[in-house]
């Protein structure tokens, strides 16, 4: 296969380098070096010698690379290292602890596990028990064992050439109940997605994108990165999201790429003002819902009307907002162009419009199914190809998606499926309340009982459970009205800003025993 015909997504990335390839590619905006840049030579260059490296260490064609690292510049020349090696990208979490690793590292049995070169001892211990042959370690510094392995290695590395239906990555979902899986990308996956959203986002020559997303998570190793790179683009590099930074840098960026909560962030930061981005391209948030307030409140700030999409890991990015028509708040937009969307019952039937169920999804760009568990595959399969996404929404008459929730968390009280974001949108819009979770807490009579975990304003005393559950009674049937109410500073969230629902479940489990 000669690179003109390869799938490898690097090849791809290859054919869109800038004509000059000392054009930036990414510059350290936080940290020990930062000033530091790299360019599009550079970036071929280190990436080849990591690709050596890897190879000295026993990787081949095929064979995991598990990373657990902090961002750096040199981790994402890992990634793309092992792009152009043919072999498959493993990100882990770094909040993971040991106990964590040790599964992934017993259930992918990568060849080559690299972690933080502070954590080395106790990594390496752990690996040998899992059996993996190889440890090397990365730090933010371009140090560890693996970055000096590269210094006197070949600054050129021949991509291998590999069919667009062979593995890049095994993404590992966040596993939020029981364990979590390893969900595997081909590198056509990838390819689909990323010019599929170069396109719809309209990123032109000169864009300048603000990374702050981790890079063990689909959107800011793939929506991000991999936009970036087919754009020739140049990146900011932050290694957090840091609202000071942010405002600083701005003036700097034509693009954003978030979670919702870097946008409530800024909009509480004295110095995020019209001014300040008026020269902005675009505002993309995802990963997380974006409340309706945030995206109506940034408007009237910026001007801005943030563009909200939905994805998952299984299948990178689902939907979008347009670039061009309404970014209508609360809805994630239309399917993708080349992904069909359908809405369907327990059973598969499908459901019109307007009418809640659970998502389907087919295209370029879902998965080759969970490693090492086939069964699991199947069962989150339609025979016709359709994923079943555990996502549960609507489609309305526009054909604007409406994501409701996790079906997980859907509530089943006294028999009525009750969906938390019918509850929580009551909630949200009530005076004093910034945001709430609706969750569903075990009843000795009704199986499950709505109950509500509430962010409320600083000062807001005259908001209490009596005046929740009263201003909720007026407005919804009566099974739907939150039992119990709690006040809480924050809800807890993921780095991915997600609440976590679990955690407030296992935490208020019993509050309706006995
Ligand atoms: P992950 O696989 O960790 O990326 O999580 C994917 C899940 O995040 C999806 O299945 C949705 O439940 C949720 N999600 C992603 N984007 C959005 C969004 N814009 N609005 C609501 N939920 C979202």
């Amino acid at each position: 296969m000669s690179a003109g015909k390869s799938g490898n997504l690097y090849h791809l990335f290859e054919s869109r380098f800038p004509a000059d390839p000392a054009a930036r590619f990414l510059t350290l905006m936080d940290g020990p070096r930062q000033g530091v840049w790299y360019n599009y030579a550079d970036m071929a260059s280190i990436s080849a010698r990591f690709a050596h490296a890897m190879m000295a260490l026993g990787v081949k064609r095929g064979d995991r690379v598990a990373v657990q690292v902090e961002k750096s510049a040199e981790n994402l020349f890992l990634y793309l290292a092992t792009l152009r090696m043919g072999a498959v990208y493993l990100p882990l979490n770094t909040a993971y602890q040991k106990g964590e690793v040790s599964y992934f590292l017993e259930d992918a049995a990568p060849t080559l596990f690299v972690c933080r070169p502070e954590d080395e001892a106790g990594m390496k211990a752990l690996a040998v028990q899992c059996g993996v042959p190889a440890v090397a370690t990365l730090g933010i510094a371009a140090d560890g064992s693996l970055a000096d392995m590269t210094i006197d290695l070949p600054h050129d590395f021949e991509t291998v050439a590999l069919g667009e239906d062979e593995l890049a990555a095994i993404l590992y979902t966040s596993g939020t109940t029981g364990r979590s899986k390893g969900a595997m990308t081909s590198h056509g996956n990838l390819a689909s997605n990323a010019l599929t959203l170069h396109q719809l986002w309209g990123f032109v020559p000169g864009d300048v994108l603000l990374h702050a997303l981790p890079i063990f998570h689909v959107h800011g190793l793939f929506v991000a990165t991999n936009t970036t790179l087919l754009n020739g683009g140049h990146m900011l590099f932050l290694s957090k999201f840091d609202a000071d930074r942010v405002v600083e840098l701005l003036p700097q960026a034509s693009v954003l790429m978030g979670v919702p909560t870097f946008y409530t962030r800024l909009l509480s930061h004295p110095g995020f003002t019209r001014d300040l981005v008026a020269h902005m391209r675009l505002f993309i948030s995802g990963s997380a819902p974006l409340l309706a307030d945030t995206h109506t409140e940034f408007f009237a700030r910026t001007g801005h009307a943030i563009l909200e999409r939905y994805g998952m890991t299984e299948a990178g990015m689902i939907t979008s907002n347009p670039l061009n028509g309404d970014r209508v708040p609360g809805t994630v937009g239309f399917p993708l162009p080349g992904v069909s969307l359908r809405i369907a019952d327990e059973k598969g039937a499908l459901l019109g419009t307007d009418t809640i169920g659970q998502i389907e999804i087919k295209g370029p760009n879902l998965f080759k199914g969970y490693w090492n568990k086939p069964e699991k595959t199947a069962e989150d399969m339609r025979a016709d190809g359709f994923f079943i996404t555990g996502d549960v929404g609507k489609v309305d008459a526009r054909g604007y998606v409406h994501i409701v929730g996790r079906a997980k968390d859907l509530v089943i009280c006294g028999g009525f499926n009750v969906y938390p974001k019918e509850i929580e949108t009551v909630l949200d819009a009530i005076d004093g309340v910034v945001e709430s979770a609706v969750i569903g807490l075990p009843h000795p009579d009704f199986g499950e009982a709505v109950a509500a975990v509430i962010q409320k304003k600083p000062g807001r005393d005259d908001v209490t459970e009596a005046s929740i559950i009263a201003h909720v009674k007026g407005e919804l049937a009566n099974f739907k009205v939150p039992k119990r109410v709690w006040f809480v500073d924050e809800l807890p969230r993921n780095q991915m800003g997600k609440v976590q629902k679990a955690a407030l479940r296992e935490q208020h489990k019993g509050a309706f025993a006995g």
